[in-house]
Parts: structure tokens; sequence; C-alpha cells
């Protein structure tokens, strides 16, 4: 998993980024636009980006969500709700569908019926090791709460996948053919929550790809904003019996990598900024857990930082090297047993899997001889 953490930091972004201004440009969007944004757990699709769904929306455009767990790997949580210490798989499937309702009321607080919203279903608190330890469907990931190792929720976009990275990869990049997206809005790969930065490499490898079609086989590539929801003691002031105000602006922490990124904020009008925390209060399970955390979402601005495209190559090396990596730590490591892989329970980070396989996708077949080793 920390590989994934660690990943964002090695790209030499600054190289191919203009150099930014720290202060925030004020995030404009204009008329018909195609947002796709994409979530790793119920609620994120909200604190991350709930004004800008609004905006575009009011502006005639069209917005999707994809949320790519149901929120189900949470066992305090799960525990507190059914009074059980070592709930039970079912408990944690139920708890995944109560978030799930929770993030479909959400979003008709954002968009009142206008939100296309889908669920993949894929393991919480599982993405990182999808990218890491299990890309192929013949070695998937086995969810440590739910027992599952495909998603068990029948209403998601693919029921029939297995948890693997290649298959996550692949639906990821359909949903962005189908939508053509000109905006999305994805987790900062800098964020401090594995799944959040797994979220956002799998969405800028797939977004990496479509760089890569011939112009004439799709659509140009969207303006990319990442969002940031976990870092440390962010946002600041959220546990402090005095927090800021919901009139101060939200902004970025200071130290982020790639600290050259150009940051933008979008400033919220009275009735975005209510709809927001409405949506929010439709999230609750997670009021009950973290309300002081979610209402610092609820903020005058929602700040996002900009990716450039050219950047999408350089995520491509920090992938493959970090796909390197996982395979040396293989090859440095006994095999495990049968019985271990996939055992209910057993964490990724014990349970080396076979070597993982290489992606099939174009963009990692076509750069596997000139990659450099990780240091
Ligand atoms: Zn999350």
């Amino acid at each position: 998993m920390k590989v994934a953490i660690a990943l964002f930091p090695m790209l030499p972004l600054a190289a191919v980024l203009l150099v930014a201004s720290p202060v925030a440009a004020p995030l404009e969007i204009g008329a018909g636009e195609r947002l796709l944004v994409i979530a790793p757990h119920p609620d994120d699709e909200t604190l991350g980006a709930g004004g800008l769904v609004q905006r575009v929306l009011a502006r005639g455009g069209s917005a999707r969500v994809v949320i790519l767990t149901a929120g189900d790997g949470y066992p305090d949580a799960v525990a507190r709700e059914t009074g059980n210490r070592e709930p039970r798989p079912a408990d944690f499937v139920a708890y995944g569908r109560r978030r799930m309702g929770e993030a479909r009321a959400a979003v008709r607080e954002l968009g009142g019926g206008r939100v296309h919203l889908q669920f993949l279903g894929f393991p919480d608190g599982g993405l990182a090791p999808l990218l890491h330890a299990h890309w192929r469907r013949s070695h998937p990931e086995r969810s440590a709460t739910t027992g599952a190792s495909d998603p068990p929720y029948p209403e998601v976009v693919e029921p029939n996948v297995a948890y693997d990275g290649d298959d996550l990869l692949r639906e990821i990049a359909e949903i962005l053919r189908d939508t053509a997206p000109t905006v999305i809005a994805l987790p900062d790969p800098a964020d401090a929550h594995p799944d959040h930065s797994a979220t956002g490499l799998f969405a800028l490898l797939a977004l990496e790809a479509q760089s890569r079609a011939p112009a004439s086989h799709g659509p140009p590539l969207p303006r990319i904003f990442l969002y940031l929801v976990h870092w440390r003691a962010w946002p600041e002031g959220f546990t402090s019996p005095t927090p800021p105000g919901p009139d101060t602006p939200l902004e970025l922490p200071e130290g982020l990598p790639e600290p050259g990124l150009p940051r933008v904020a979008l400033l919220l009008s009275d009735f975005e900024r209510g709809a927001k925390a409405a949506a929010l209060a439709r999230h609750g399970s997670q009021q009950e857990i973290m309300g002081s955390f979610l209402r610092a979402f609820v903020r005058r601005t929602e700040p996002f930082r900009v990716l450039a495209t050219p950047a999408l190559d350089q995520i491509a090396i920090a992938v493959e090297r970090s796909l390197g990596l996982a395979q040396a730590l293989h090859r440095a490591a006994e095999a495990p047993r049968a019985d271990d892989v996939g055992a209910l329970g057993a964490s990724s980070r014990r349970d080396l899997p076979a070597p993982p396989g290489r992606p099939q996708s174009r963009l990692l077949g076509a750069r596997g001889a000139d990659s450099p080793v990780l240091q």
C-alpha cells in the first residue's frame, strides 16, 4: 500500500508543468460540460466535488458519478451498528447497501435526479492491492470484510467481474469512452488514504491509455481536476471546538507532493454550499462517526489541483516502476501457501501473492523495456 502513497511524489512533474502560483486561481465552468466524478467511497463524491457537480448542471452540462466501492470495509462502524464486535460478512454487505443508498440520496440533493450515479462494487480498503498484488482475474483479491472476491451487489455496473486490477482498469476505461467527459474529477494520488491514491492512479492510467489512442478514435482528453480528502490534520481545525466557519475558503494544505501543480478553487454560492451540506447530511452512517470531518468540507470554496495532460506520461512510468517493485518484493519473499492466498481476513500486506501480471493495457506494454528501476 505504501507503494501507491509513495508513487506520486516520485513523479518529476515539475519538469513538464508550468510553474504554479500557490494561490488558487478561480475555477470557471463553461456551458454544456460533461463531468465525470470518480470516487473511492460513498461520500467522497460530495466531499470532493459536490459543488462542481452542481455548477456543471447549472451551466447546462451533465454529471456522472462513479463510486468504486460500496464503503463496506469499515469494521468499527459495522460493529457499532450491529452491536456485534465481530460482524459477519453479511453485515458488511448490508452496511454497503446502506451506504450506496445514502449516496443515491446525496446526489439527488446535488442534482435533483440529473446525476447519473453508478457503483462498481470493488472492495473497500482493498483498492491499492489491486494495483500491486492482484492484477489478474485468475488471482483476485478477497475482501477482508465481505469475504467476496467479486461484487456482492447485483446493481453494480458489471457484477460479473473479479476483484483484480485489470478488470477495474477496463471498467474505468469503458466508462471514460462512454462518457467522453470534458471535465473529470478524481482523487489526488497524493491523498493519504490508500483507496483514494489508488483510485486516482487507476483513473489516470485509464486516461493515459486514452491519450495514446489516435485522435480519430476517441474524444480529446478532459480537463483533469484532483480533489483531496485525507491529509494529516486537514481540513485545518476540523477537530477544534471552534473550527473555521463555512464562509472561510477551504484551502489545500501546504506540503503536498508535487507543489508545482496548479491550484484552482470553485467559489460556491450560498445555494450550492447549502446543497453540499444537505448532500453530506444524507450520508447518515458517516455523520454518526465523523460528522465534524464532513462539515469541514462545507466551505466557501471547493479546491482542486490541476493535472496537465503531459504529466500523464510521467504517471505511466511511475506506475510501471511501482509494479516492478511489487514483483521484486515477491521474488524476495517466500511464495505463499495456496491456502493462505485470499483467505478471509488476510490483508493484502501479508498476502504476498503470485507476481502481479502485467496489465494488458497498451500503456504498460509499450513501456516495459525502458522503465527505470525503482530506487
Ligand atoms: Zn473515501
